[in-house]
């Protein structure tokens, strides 16, 4: 084993393709890359033994904490009872119809269906094509667009790389434009006119949204999709009434509403879910990472009973829906989506996100608000950030060449603390385990 371990250095370096990662700088060694080998908690150990508390729980997944038995034991019985069966033509398997149930029995009163992937960009894909199939059933063949936030983050694959309004992710990849639409970041500290207030900014919002359909024209614009708190792009909670102001624009011009819960589902906002947070009412929820806390990969599309209706008219007109992914609902990923969930209820841990994040968040505030190259601190729940600034006045980012963020992250990792340089500007991300305690984050804040 100690062999092995001196090898895998050099392994990774010359064999593996990492994902989201500079590959020139990997392959060539330049990056303090790191071999993990352990989780304990809101730990993790790598193999030269270096501990650190993992304050972004993986990539805002680990909901539950590491080294769960629970969910341990339960992966291991479902591989050796039933390690497949698959979930076409009306199968299921113990694991994926109880997960099935206990998703719908905590999602808000209007969902009624999960269907099951693996990842939260193929769960965005499965909305993308439910939403198109769903208007064509309805004979408007016409209403396909989907309008996107600039800085939402929904995924990495093809269509949902053109949600993703983040210039990182599409750089150099011929993503498809259309029928992909953005309008503006619901980013209140970023507003141009720093003389509104946040109402004011989200009318502005809506006003703008507004603006795009009509020049689009309302019969082409299928669907609107958003994460309750913008994540990737920067961890930006939405300014007061966004969200109802949002909605009455999608309700005049019957447009569906996605809500991106990969980050915020399970608990992440202190809520179960974001929707019932901020007052959504969508037609159709993605949930991702927190379902089953990372411990075996599993997403979901959760659908309202209204657009189900329209979709079961589809296969009456069409006969069976031609969507399927061979892993759908795989058992072993359910089982751990079911121990997960019963773990997440047995702890307390949507009520822990609730209070330890908010004293999280206070602790932040009070320590680093009035620095003089912090220009934000913000979050909701158990997710945070600090948006460095090179001057609080004007709110100048310092120059990306001096890679501040990063440099940061870098020097809280050298004092084993993981936080997240965030890929836009010079934010400090946070999003520790659901199981945080307020030990825990007076290290991170220290
Ligand atoms: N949607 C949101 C809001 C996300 O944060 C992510 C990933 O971070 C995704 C979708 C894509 O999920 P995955 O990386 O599992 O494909």
């Amino acid at each position: 084993m100690t062999d092995r371990r001196n090898d895998l250095t050099a392994w990774d370096r010359d064999h593996f393709f990492h994902p989201s990662t500079h590959m020139g700088a990997h392959a060539r060694g330049e990056l303090p890359a790191r071999t993990i080998a352990t989780g304990e908690g809101v730990y993790i150990t790598d193999t030269q033994g270096k501990r650190s508390l993992d304050a972004f729980a993986g990539l805002y997944c680990v909901n539950v904490g590491y080294g769960r038995r629970q969910i341990a034991d339960a992966i291991a019985a479902q591989a050796s009872n039933l390690a497949y069966y698959h979930a076409y033509a009306g199968h299921g398997t113990e694991a994926s119809v109880t997960l099935a149930k206990m998703i719908i029995d905590r999602a808000p009163k209007s969902m009624s269906r999960v269907y099951f992937g693996l990842s939260g960009s193929d769960a965005n894909e499965t909305n993308i094509k439910l939403i198109w199939y769903y208007n064509n059933v309805l004979g408007r063949p016409e209403k396909k667009k989907i309008i996107s936030r600039w800085r939402g983050y929904h995924g990495s694959g093809i269509m949902t790389g053109s949600l993703t309004g983040l210039e990182a992710f599409q750089k150099a990849f011929d993503l498809p434009r259309s029928p992909i639409l953005h309008t503006q970041a619901p980013y209140y500290f970023r507003r141009e006119d720093r003389s509104m207030s946040e109402e004011q900014f989200s009318a502005d919002c809506a006003e703008k949204l507004e603006a795009l359909i009509l020049a689009e024209g309302p019969d082409t614009i299928a669907a609107f999709i958003g994460e309750p708190v913008l994540g990737t792009g920067g961890i930006v909670p939405p300014p007061s009434g966004y969200w109802s102001a949002i909605q009455a624009v999608l309700r005049k011009y019957d447009i569906l509403l996605v809500a991106d819960e990969v980050i915020t589902g399970f608990g992440r906002l202190g809520t179960m879910f974001g929707s019932d947070h901020y007052g959504m009412e969508p037609d159709l929820i993605t949930i991702a990472k927190g379902l089953t806390s990372a411990y075996a990969p599993l997403s979901g599309s959760i659908v309202s009973e209204s657009m189900w209706q329209v979709l079961v008219q589809g296969s009456d007109e069409m006969g069976p829906i031609g969507h399927g992914w061979t892993y759908s609902a795989h058992p072993i990923c359910a089982a751990a989506g079911v121990a997960n969930l019963e773990l997440i209820d047995e702890l307390g841990l949507v009520g822990n996100a609730r209070t330890t994040g908010a004293y999280f968040r206070k602790a932040l505030k009070e320590a680093l608000g009035d620095h003089a190259h912090v220009g934000d601190v913000r979050g909701d729940g158990m997710i945070a950030a600090i948006e460095l600034v090179e001057d609080r006045d004007d709110r100048r980012f310092f120059d990306a060449s001096r890679k501040v963020g990063p440099a940061i992250a870098a020097a809280m990792l050298e004092r084993g603390v993981i936080a997240r340089a965030m890929p836009q500007g010079d934010i400090i991300g946070f999003a520790p385990p659901l199981c945080l305690t307020e030990d825990e984050a007076a290290t991170i804040v220290s």
